[in-house]
């Protein structure tokens, strides 16, 4: 099993226990058997939905910087908007589960989500589509489904895949390959931009090629800079971005508590702070990230 394999299906497995448990405390009496199940299954269904709908939100997030930054990365790769997954992707015990939930089949691949506004949207894929070939998209052959060949024009975007894990830790962080994000942490975020910095900061992280056991609070604080760089050239708002960190400085200080890796909250405000004005000094478009 490979890692996004095995990571896909902790994801699922962690999301059903947590399910199951809520289900346990949910039903005080049931008259039936039968009630108990339905129940537990709607729970299940409510988990994995709450789930998917986090993965889509970031997933969407992702690609609007990776698409924007795509002269940025070292690595890029075609990217139409969508993802795709087996019933092989997930742990022999829970394919039951994921057969129920995850509109797929027993056999094949099937498309698992799409990007609103993206090439594969443009097309009209839709979840729990069949793809028959063309899978991972290259330049040079045809995407095809179960209703034949589909016209996709893919963005360049950089190879910086987000994804979310079920944890009650308000926490990011990348490998310097893959971005993990926390349900918690996806929660709290007060809008879409909060999360666009967030998954922004970890992108630069890999950008950088920042090492996990370097000098910490240099990289942290290139990284939030970084962060509006990325986020600017995307088109975010990043003077409501950082304004709006700063009105949520309390919840930063209740995540960070925790951590002995990130700089005191004030020298990363005014090091987000020097670096908008910078930014807005500058006039034109693309912007590269500074020495
Ligand atoms: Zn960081």
């Amino acid at each position: 099993m490979n890692r996004r394999a095995l990571r896909t299906g902790l994801t699922l497995a962690a999301a059903c226990l947590a399910a199951w448990l809520g289900a346990s405390s949910l039903v005080d009496s049931p008259d039936t058997e039968t009630d108990r199940t339905e129940t537990s299954y709607e729970r299940f269904a409510a988990v994995v939905a709450r789930h998917q709908a986090m993965s889509e939100r970031v997933a969407a997030i992702s690609r609007r910087l990776r698409v924007a930054n795509a002269p940025l990365c070292r690595v890029t790769r075609p990217d139409a908007g969508l993802s795709t997954h087996r019933l092989e992707d997930y742990p022999r015990p829970l394919r039951p589960l994921a057969l129920h939930f995850m509109d797929l089949g027993e056999e094949g691949r099937f498309i698992r989500s799409v990007v609103p506004g993206s090439p594969a949207d443009r097309a009209a894929l839709h979840p729990g589509e069949r793809v028959l070939s063309g899978w991972p998209l290259r330049e040079d052959a045809a995407l095809v489904t179960g209703s034949g060949p589909v016209a996709l024009d893919p963005d360049e975007a950089c190879v910086a895949p987000a994804f979310v894990i079920d944890s009650p830790v308000p926490n990011a962080g990348t490998d310097g390959r893959e971005i993990a994000l926390s349900t918690t942490l996806v929660d709290q975020a007060a809008d879409e931009a909060a999360l666009a910095f967030i998954i922004a900061h970890e992108m630069a992280h890999i950008l950088r090629d920042h090492k996990p056991d370097g000098p910490r609070w240099m990289a942290e604080l290139q990284a939030d800079g970084d962060a509006l760089t990325l986020m600017r050239n995307a088109g975010y708002d990043i003077a409501a971005t950082v304004a709006g960190w700063e009105a949520g400085v309390e919840v930063h200080r209740e995540s960070q508590s925790m951590s002995a890796t990130h700089p005191p909250l004030d020298i990363r405000l005014e090091n987000l702070t020097r670096t908008l004005a910078r930014l807005e000094a500058q006039t034109g478009g693309f912007r590269t990230l500074d020495d």
